[in-house]
């Protein structure tokens, strides 16, 4: 088998970037481990960017997200009793659209497959050869047999556990991890929100947020130690922790079956380079961000705008310059993210090793946000995404 451009995964990355090279007439084979329905199943993010929700309508891959999609113009910061709202459109100008990343998933499917692409589900990428020349190769398995996709330059889009990252040589990759003490326990309830933005809650108890998917679908999170069984989370434990640390004179948490529970852990990370030769990595498999600043899948659809236009460059007159300077390009982005995600993470977690001093720092920080515009600007810049580069 032979194309252009061979992708490794059907996330939101890989599923954008063939979309986005269709566009521009580039062909791709999209290369999923898994069936179609588990992708379109995995529940996972759910704020979109600005600049992500404008680049999904401009690629003609938005009008769901427009119809079914909630803008939020706002956020609200919770602790003691009190909140403070973040006003994103009149401290930044922007706002950002909570659009589940399983629906995103969905939605380039179905334009992927209506526009003629090739994504094949259940195969399995064994291993990319010969990244050193332009002629490389994924070796995949489908249906039992070994079969190989030869292309000019490979994508790795195939997350934090794929075979892209562990495939560039290790004398030349550098990885950079923290990991928190503690995860999250995410539930999804057939509840309806209990208001009309994100809250995100510091208590002495633990971070929580509340958020939704729907009218009707409520999304909560709490923070746990790591290691947590959801076992020992039964609904009713779930909605008094819930109720404990987010209580606000006037707010009432709207309860309702529970259809899902998972445990997410908190991690940083980032490799570099993001290209080695012809095989590039973009989104999850380059790159990790805990998932309190709304980042991970905003920052892997940023990776792939920005190789789609250095591709783009590449196919039109064979000009590399876009595609030589894409992992240093990328990294910039990389870090800020990773900054703001750590600095929302830490801000408001409880760390179960810090002290009371550490404690009373978040509380003075949270209070100067409160108090300070350009405080809550730095936020809401970060949290509505900065503009491309
Ligand atoms: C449980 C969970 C909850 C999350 N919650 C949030 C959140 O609330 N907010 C937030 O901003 N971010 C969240 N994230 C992060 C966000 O979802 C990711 O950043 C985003 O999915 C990255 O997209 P991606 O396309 O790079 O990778 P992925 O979505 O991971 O897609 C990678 C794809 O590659 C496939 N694949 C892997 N190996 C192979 C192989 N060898 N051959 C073929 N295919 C392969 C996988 O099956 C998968 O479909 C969460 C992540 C997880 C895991």
């Amino acid at each position: 088998m032979r194309t252009a451009i061979g992708i490794i995964g059907a996330g939101p990355a890989g599923l954008f970037l063939s979309h986005l090279l269709h566009r521009r007439g580039i062909a791709s084979v999209v290369l999923e481990r898994r069936d179609r329905d588990y992708c379109e199943r995995r529940q996972r993010a759910g704020v979109v960017e600005h600049g992500v929700a404008e680049a999904l309508r401009a690629s003609g891959a938005g009008a769901r997200m427009d119809r079914d999609g909630f803008v939020h113009d706002g956020i609200e910061l919770r602790h003691g009793g009190r909140g403070h709202r973040v006003d994103f459109p009149g401290l930044t100008g922007r706002n950002v659209l909570i659009y589940a990343q399983t629906e995103i998933v969905k939605d380039l499917i179905a334009r992927r497959l209506a526009d003629g692409g090739e994504v094949l589900f259940e195969a399995e990428a064994t291993a990319i050869e010969d990244i050193g020349t332009d002629r490389p190769r994924v070796r995949f398995t489908r249906g039992g047999a070994e079969e190989v996709l030869e292309c000019d330059y490979v994508v790795a889009c195939d997350g934090f556990h794929g075979i892209g990252r562990a495939s560039l040589p290790a004398d030349v990759v550098r990885t950079f991890e923290k990991v928190y003490p503690f995860s999250w326990l995410g539930i999804l309830a057939d509840a309806a929100p209990s208001g009309d933005e994100l809250v995100y809650v510091h208590s002495p108890r633990g971070f929580a947020l509340h958020s939704m998917r729907s009218e009707r679908v409520s999304r909560h999170y709490l923070q746990v130690p790591n290691g947590t069984d959801t076992a020992d989370w039964p609904d009713e434990r779930i909605w008094a922790e819930l109720e404990a640390r987010s209580a606000r004179p006037g707010w009432t948490l709207n309860r309702g079956p529970i259809t899902d529970k998972g445990i997410t852990p908190m991690r940083s990370f980032v490799t570099e380079p993001m290209r080695h030769g012809s095989l590039f990595l973009a989104g999850d498999a380059a790159h990790i961000v805990p998932p309190t600043g709304a980042k991970g899948l905003n920052l892997a659809m940023h990776d792939v705008m920005l190789l789609a236009d250095a591709l783009g460059q590449w196919a039109d007159d064979g000009d590399t310059a876009g595609l030589d300077a894409y992992s240093a390009t990328a990294l910039r982005r990389v870090w800020r993210a990773e900054h703001f995600s750590y600095w929302m993470t830490t801000l408001l977690h409880t760390d179960p090793e810090g002290t009371e001093f550490d404690r009373r720092l978040q509380v003075a920080h949270l209070e100067h946000i409160a108090a300070s515009e350009a405080a809550s600007r730095h936020l809401a810049e970060n949290y509505t995404g900065l503009p491309r580069v």
